[in-house]
């Protein structure tokens, strides 16, 4: 199977023709239609799989195909345990939407915020963060998500392990109602079957 065949855009596929990208991993090929198609997921699969793209690719296609409201609150969120998963699906995400217009920000604790506050007043498009840095922003009044469309939880079963559930429980509560929800977890413990469950609606599973 090719890119091509997955309805990518032409702005979408010449990126990935540069990242030196041929063909579609298996959790792409599933993953990338249900997406497209405005469904929710419920995605098994490890790092390494290729799952990253597997969000990013139509999250970039669908944001690029509207145009961004005068808001400068993000339309995409992805949640992820780690500062290194942060800054590497951030590093996905603007290599993939080289050529979109779109804006991508990362924040993650740990560091002074200046610069991540910095980063995100012009707008933001895709915001990607670790979860404690989120809710302090959100807590200081610097950054809103109600104008969320897309919003994905990365490896949930690390957020558990991490000590994390509590701080996705508190975000999960104030994104808004509407929204696209992509849930990826390596393993489905019995509390991130549930909270999946409880989050996602009629979603597709995808395993690899
Ligand atoms: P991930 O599972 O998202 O962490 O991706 C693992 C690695 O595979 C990353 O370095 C990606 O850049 C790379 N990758 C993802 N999709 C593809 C693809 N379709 N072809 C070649 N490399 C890929």
């Amino acid at each position: 199977m090719t890119f091509q065949e997955l309805q990518l855009s032409d702005t979408i596929l010449r990126a990935l023709e540069q990242e030196g990208y041929t063909n579609p991993t298996p959790i792409q090929q599933k993953a990338i239609p249900v997406v497209l198609q405005g469904r929710d997921l419920l995605g098994c699969a490890q790092t390494g799989t290729g799952k990253t793209a597997a969000f990013a690719l139509p999250i970039l296609q669908l944001l690029s195909q509207q145009p961004r409201n005068k808001s400068t609150a993000p339309r995409a969120l992805v949640l992820t345990p780690t500062r290194e998963l942060a800054l590497q699906i951030e590093e996905n995400f603007t290599a993939y939407g080289k050529h979109t217009g779109l804006k991508v920000c990362v924040i993650f604790g740990g560091v002074s915020q200046q610069a991540q506050v910095n980063a995100l007043r012009g707008g933001v498009d895709v915001l990607i963060a670790t979860p404690g840095r989120l809710l302090d922003f959100i807590g200081q009044g610097l950054l809103s998500l109600a104008q969320l469309q897309f919003f994905v939880l990365d490896e949930a079963d690390r957020m558990l392990d991490m000590g994390f559930i509590h701080d996705i429980k508190k975000i999960i509560k104030i994104l808004p109602a509407k929204k696209q929800t992509l849930f990826f977890s390596a393993t489905m413990p019995v509390q991130i079957a549930g909270l999946a469950d409880s989050l996602l609606q009629n979603p597709v599973k995808v395993e690899v």
